[in-house]
């Protein structure tokens, strides 16, 4: 019998595969998504709904995409290596591939499809991905690295709370995907821009009670509609990501204030401000 929460890890082998986006599509003015192909992406391993890959992008001026490699016996230490430019992102979705198959009674054909991995990545302004994905075109290349786990669905759950800002949302879509139908679902989700809203198709939106809080992040509006919610049961999940400072006081209300024990809550930092 599985603890409440419990959620069985798998680890995957170490990867790095190199691909070449197919398409881009502006999902919403805010969210580039990104298809990637490539003969390393056979086998791509995402089961849990938070999993996450390492993305290595190329440098702005050079074009070129350093991964980490372990420094050889007697290297040089002061020879300067290349900038390694990486970032964290969700695997929104993975598309094993597919073969040709003539048409049957039951079926229309079908043609041959190349496995597919879609990242959905934020245009919040300035910064390696974010920058790079608003002029990422078909025949650019990345190197994703990951997954290195996948987590399964909480055990033993009676309904989920999901708590976060856009960086989340890819997250979050794979959350309501995943649910089994009929589990009562909570969303509360504080964007910046208005127009991020539009990022869940009807179906998944459907899945969840959602109250989308428009705002800036930290401002507090996030914590006041959790608190608004008042006591949570013994039987809810609460997972939640967004920017780290503003999920502390977030935690805080969930572990201290409503005593919850850690395996009900996984709240993860996934950017920080500046300030
Ligand atoms: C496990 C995990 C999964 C993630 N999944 C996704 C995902 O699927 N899609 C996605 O878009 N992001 C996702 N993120 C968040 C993403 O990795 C960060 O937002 C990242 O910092 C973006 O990199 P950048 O190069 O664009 O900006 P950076 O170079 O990191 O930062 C440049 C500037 O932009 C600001 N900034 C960075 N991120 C944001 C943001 N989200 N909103 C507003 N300002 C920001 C920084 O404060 C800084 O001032 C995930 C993070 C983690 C840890």
């Amino acid at each position: 019998m599985p603890a409440p929460f419990d959620r069985p890890t798998t680890h995957h082998l170490p990867a790095l595969r190199h691909l070449t986006v197919t398409a881009v599509t502006r999902i919403t003015p805010v969210f580039a998504r990104v298809t990637l192909t490539g003969p390393d992406l056979d086998a791509f391993p995402t089961t849990g709904p938070d999993d996450h890959v390492k993305v290595f992008f190329p440098h702005p001026e050079t074009g070129d995409i350093t991964v980490p490699s372990p420094r050889l016996p007697g290297a040089d230490l002061e020879t300067p290596r290349a900038e390694v430019l990486a970032r964290d992102y969700t695997p929104r979705a993975f598309r094993p591939a597919t073969e040709a198959r003539p048409a049957t009674a039951d079926h229309p054909a079908t043609e041959a499809c190349p496995a597919e991995l879609y990242l959905d990545i934020l245009l919040h302004g300035t910064g390696v991905a974010s920058t790079w994905a608003a002029s990422a075109r078909p025949g650019d290349r990345l190197v994703v690295g990951g997954p290195r786990v996948s987590k399964a669905l909480p055990a033993d759950t009676g309904s989920v709370l999901l708590l976060g800002d856009e960086s989340a949302l890819p997250a979050i879509a794979r959350w309501l995907e995943q649910l089994p139908e009929g589990t009562p679902i909570t969303a509360l989700l504080e964007v910046t821009d208005a127009r991020a809203r539009s990022y869940f198709p009807d179906e998944l939106r459907m899945r969840a009670d959602i109250l989308w809080l428009l705002g800036e992040h930290g401002a507090g509006q996030l914590l006041a509609a959790l608190r608004g919610l008042g006591p949570l049961d013994a039987h809810t999940f609460v997972f939640g990501a967004g920017e780290a400072a503003a999920l502390v006081p977030l935690r805080q209300h969930l572990r201290k204030d409503l005593a919850l024990p850690a395996a009900q809550v996984a709240l993860n930092g996934y950017w920080k401000t500046d300030a």
